[in-house]
């Protein structure tokens, strides 16, 4: 799929703002849905995806992606907060030739400890106890 072309609303990102496929949310508010990444490049991997209809960054508008920011740094830091990680990623891919897989923009929040390796993009399922378990922790840390 190319970068520009037309948003499909089918997309897995939309179902769970619609609220038709589950997730494990960490936080929800006018602008966008935080939750947890089903198959984490690290524990406590999240997303912070934006609510508007856009395919990607370049399709959101100012508005949005301002709002956007200020949402992904607070959960970032509740995540320093809940797991006290060395370092975080927040990364962002538009287009399938930049890694993008899920056509619904979204920014990825994904803590690292020194002398840990990063796992795979889109590797194996967590375990959904687990993500809950780091879930609670960062919402926590959020209030
Ligand atoms: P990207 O390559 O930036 O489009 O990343 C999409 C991300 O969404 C990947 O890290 C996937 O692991 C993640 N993902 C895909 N489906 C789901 C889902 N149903 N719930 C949570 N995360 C998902």
């Amino acid at each position: 799929m190319s970068l520009s072309g037309k948003y499909d609303d089918q997309n897995i990102f939309a179902k769970i703002i619609a609220g038709e496929a589950p997730a494990i949310k960490i936080f929800e508010d006018d602008a966008v849905v935080a939750f947890m990444d089903i198959f984490p490049q690290s524990p406590g991997h999240c997303l912070v995806v934006p609510k508007a209809p856009a395919r990607n960054l370049l399709d959101l508008s100012d508005d949005v992606a301002a709002l956007a920011i200020t949402r992904v740094k607070a959960v970032a830091r509740a995540v320093e907060t809940a797991l006290s990680p060395d370092g975080i990623i927040i990364s962002q891919f538009n287009g399938a030739p930049a890694g993008q897989t899920v056509f619904h923009i979204h920014f990825h929040i994904i803590p690292r400890w020194e002398n840990q390796a990063l796992g795979r993009h889109g590797g194996g399922q967590a375990d959904t106890v687990e993500l809950k378990a780091q879930a609670a922790k960062i919402r926590a840390a959020l209030t």
